[in-house]
């Protein structure tokens, strides 16, 4: 177990305060910003003044004052120096891969990574000449297998989407070191369970669209890292996260700053419930997976890297073995028991559910799929914490019993 607080620290972090004394913060709609004294116009863009030294804010898709209240939470939750938001998780990850490759470098990356991160290492940034070897996210010597002399970046999910396979953070960060890259950690499964750079993670990216905002109504992400990185992100000339103009709408980071003082309660009752549902499904025999269940291969493992006190997380999964029987599986989910919502996406209060290999998953091939341990009957499911829990562990029964999913020699 670490020893980080992230809700201590996100409590102790400089309250925000409205102008006119609002416990909750103004939002700053505005796209530009004047300046008192023409000189300090040069002296912004040649970063002799800026919105953080000096609070000379320029224009908001480089600094707006809201994006700036939320950036220093979320740098306060993860244990990081600075944070930027960024209009989605897709453009904080390819906004940070961008930034640290190059024409001809080389990015090692777990293959447990979600599709639309799948698709942009192998699809999109090829065609830029920056080249990926995607290998088992466990198995820390297929990284060091893995490295060239352009190697500048090891990129993993601190647990993988959607087949939950977990990383070693710390030895992947000493090993990335090593070779003078860096390790990037998409963190959207385990906001507050894990702090990845508490361990040695040099950037940690989100797609705040999930558990973070935990309503579902919004598209949001984050880069979280050390001040230099950050800049570099931010510069006025050069930085991707300027230039490539993801920025996030003031009103959306207000909501989220109204949303991360109850994360840790959230994620502490979507952990609660869907230990309770694991444990049930498993003593029946059905094929789940689950990070607090001890039979998760890297249960010891998440252990030793989880902060104490926030449990396993949301995030389960249901192998139904054939795309078929998932299918029937979701069905009598939703349409039977109401005990959740067949959709992508995660972190919401209510269940939801996907059949990965046909839809989050399906940029990756299916022999891919297979490879990595994608089987085509996978129902991942996002625990919700609505409803009475021993009622949605009687729906949950009900369904996989209809569907032939209960190992009949144990249950
Ligand atoms: N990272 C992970 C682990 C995801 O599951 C997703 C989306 O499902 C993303 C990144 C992309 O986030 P967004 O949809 O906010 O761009």
């Amino acid at each position: 177990m670490q020893s980080y607080n992230p809700e201590q620290a996100l409590f102790e972090a400089k309250r925000e305060f409205g102008e006119h004394g609002g416990v909750t913060p103004s939002i700053a709609r505005s796209s530009t910003f004047t300046v008192m004294d023409p000189a300090s116009m040069p002296e912004i863009f040649s970063s002799v003044k800026s919105p953080l030294k000096s609070g000379c804010y320029l224009y908001s898709r480089h600094y707006n004052p809201t994006n700036v209240v939320l950036a220093r939470y979320l740098a306060a939750l993860e244990g990081t120096k600075a944070a930027i938001t960024t209009s989605s998780g897709m453009s904080a990850i390819a906004c940070i891969l961008l930034q640290l490759c190059r024409q001809g470098d080389h990015i090692v990356s777990g293959s447990a990574i979600y599709g639309g991160t799948h698709a942009l290492l192998n699809q999109v940034l090829p065609d830029m000449g920056i080249k990926t070897t995607l290998v088992d996210p466990t198995d820390a010597a297929a990284f060091e297998r893995a490295v060239t002399a352009k190697t500048k970046v090891f990129y993993i999910e601190t647990v993988g989407n959607p087949t939950l396979k977990v990383a070693d953070i710390p030895k992947l960060a000493r090993m990335a070191h090593q070779h003078n890259a860096k390790l990037v950690v998409d963190n959207t499964f385990t906001p507050v369970l894990v702090t990845p750079a508490v361990i040695g993670a040099d950037a940690v990216v989100y797609s705040l669209t999930k558990f973070v905002s935990g309503a579902s109504d919004m598209i949001a992400g984050a880069i979280c890292a050390g001040r230099e990185l950050i800049d570099e992100l931010k510069d006025l000339h050069t930085g991707r996260a300027m230039l490539l103009g993801p920025t996030m709408d003031p009103r959306v980071a207000f909501d989220l700053i109204q949303r991360l003082p109850h994360l840790p309660i959230r994620m502490r009752e979507h952990g609660r419930r869907a230990m309770v549902i694991a444990t049930r499904l498993e003593q029946l025999g059905v094929a789940v997976t689950y990070l607090g269940l001890t039979s998760h291969p890297q249960h010891r493992l998440f252990n030793e890297m989880t902060n104490q006190g926030y449990g396993y997380g949301g995030m389960m999964t249901v192998d139904c073995v054939t795309r078929h029987k998932a299918e029937h599986f979701l069905n009598i989910l939703q349409n039977e028991e109401q005990f959740g919502y067949i959709a992508v996406s995660l972190g919401y209060h209510d269940t939801l559910m996907s059949c990965s290999g046909s839809s989050t998953s399906s940029e990756i091939p299916v022999e891919e799929q297979s490879t990595m341990g994608l089987s085509p009957g996978l129902v991942r499911i996002s625990v919700g914490y609505t409803g009475d829990l021993q009622k949605r562990v009687r729906q949950m029964i009900r369904a996989v019993s209809s569907v032939g999913l209960v190992d009949t020699k144990d249950g």
